[in-house]
């Protein structure tokens, strides 16, 4: 996959370019299927969502306004490097910005291409960002997780494998938590490539951003089982030495069995 690496980090070079002559937001067809809002968002979904969503979530579209650059030269040098290999091993080529979550710390990712990126956006609150780079630990490994994770999102779209996923669910949370268990893969890989890559950061952080609701359609499942999705899926890389293919059908498999 040398050529998509080489586009990825020409694109990642330029994280802001064209961002005056975005085109109109794509609609997609994947809304057609809705059964609550995860982080991977259609517009259609979003509209649904609105009436009992909560406060943080409402003003979500998927068509905020993108915000090429954090403000901190070193994280966006450094962020687009993990991009790319998060892009590398996942085998998708998103766009990438930011945007304003002063409505509530959130990133998310969506189908629709905004940045010319075949394989949909991913957006990263500012807020968000800010939180997780005040961290005690290994904070950037911290928004590591969360990209993985969104790029998990976009494996999903890639694949076609949310429908199956969210079939007859109450909730997002299988859809969820394959996207934890891919980011916990991503984690796995960066860890045989550097023994010292702080891959438990990964399961903490997805940890902290675990819920009770469990019956809100949005729940994205409890902390332990977001921290275990993040470790089936390290171990899927590391100790099994699997590739993304096989990882893919084992995070399926993990997540039915919910
Ligand atoms: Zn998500």
């Amino acid at each position: 996959m040398v050529a998509r690496r080489e586009v990825v980090l020409g694109g990642l070079l330029l994280l802001g370019w064209e961002i005056s002559s975005i085109p109109a937001y794509a609609r997609t067809s994947l809304g057609a299927h809705i059964h609550g809002p995860g982080c991977m968002l259609t517009p259609e979904q979003a509209a649904s969502f609105f009436d009992d969503a909560p406060d943080t979530r409402m003003y979500i579209t998927g068509s905020e306004p993108m915000i090429p650059k954090s403000g901190n030269e070193k994280l966006d040098f450094a962020l687009a490097q993990t991009l790319a290999k998060i892009s590398d091993v996942f085998d998708v080529l998103p766009g990438f910005a930011y945007y304003d979550d002063s409505d509530g710390l959130n990133a998310y990712a969506t189908p629709a291409v905004r940045l010319n990126r075949s394989d949909g956006t991913v957006l990263f609150g500012q807020r968000l960002l800010n939180r997780l780079m005040s961290g005690p630990e290994n904070p950037d490994a911290s928004v590591a997780a969360v990209c993985a994770h969104e790029f998990g999102h976009i494996v999903q779209h890639r694949k076609g494998l949310t429908q199956n996923l969210l079939a007859g669910q109450p909730t997002v949370k299988r859809a969820e938590l394959q996207a934890d268990f891919f980011a916990g893969y991503f984690a796995g890989v960066r860890k045989l490539q550097r023994a010292n890559f702080p891959a438990a950061v990964f399961a903490m952080t997805q940890y902290n951003f675990g819920d009770n609701m469990i019956n809100n359609p949005s729940h994205h499942g409890t902390p332990p089982e977001r921290s275990d999705a993040i470790t089936a899926g390290f171990k899927t890389a590391f100790t099994e030495k699997k590739s993304f293919a096989e990882a893919l059908v084992s995070a399926t498999n993990y997540v039915m069995q919910l």
